[in-house]
Order: structure tokens, then sequence, then C-alpha cells
């Protein structure tokens, strides 16, 4: 995933995040030209790969690209987990 810049309030939110060990930290940041790195440590391969699909999943974008989806299924109102472009590769059997 690309670093994201921060500011002040958004270190301070990491910071506490790091405190209470939450997933919420994980990420790349760049403060004031810093690169801050925080990832599970002796986390597997595939633990990283779970937990990226959640996130994706819960923020709406698509699981496989991260783009957001806006289409949502019509039977359960929910985005649908992968966005057009995926959707027309992954999804057609
Ligand atoms: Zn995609």
């Amino acid at each position: 995933m690309r670093p994201r810049r921060i500011g002040e309030e958004a270190l301070g939110r990491l910071l506490s995040a790091l405190r209470a060990g939450r997933d919420a930290a994980l990420g790349t940041y760049i403060f004031k030209g810093l690169r801050i790195q925080v990832s599970r440590y002796g986390a597997s391969g595939t633990d990283r790969t779970a937990r990226l699909y959640r996130t994706r999943r819960t923020r709406g974008l698509c699981v496989r690209c991260g783009v957001r989806v806006t289409r949502r299924n019509p039977s359960t109102g929910k985005p649908y987990r992968l966005c057009d472009e995926h959707r027309k590769s992954i999804d057609k059997v």
C-alpha cells in the first residue's frame, strides 16, 4: 500500500491506536518527510492477506485493487467486493 501523508492530528490518532495495539494503527505513513511503518510482528503472509481483505471489505474498497466500489449488490444493499473491472475478470465463470 502507498504511504499516507499525515499531520499532527492523525499522528495523535495513530499513537493512541498504537498504544492500544489496535489493527487500526497498521499502515505506512509519512510525517514531516519521515516514514513510519507499522506492521504486525511475526504475522504470516496469510495473516496479512486476510487482514487486507477485511479492511478493504469494511471500507467498501475492491478487495483486489483497493479502488472504491460504487456499485451495490441490489439484494443486500452492500457494495460489491470487487470493482467493475475485477468483477468482470474474476466473478465471471
Ligand atoms: Zn479492482
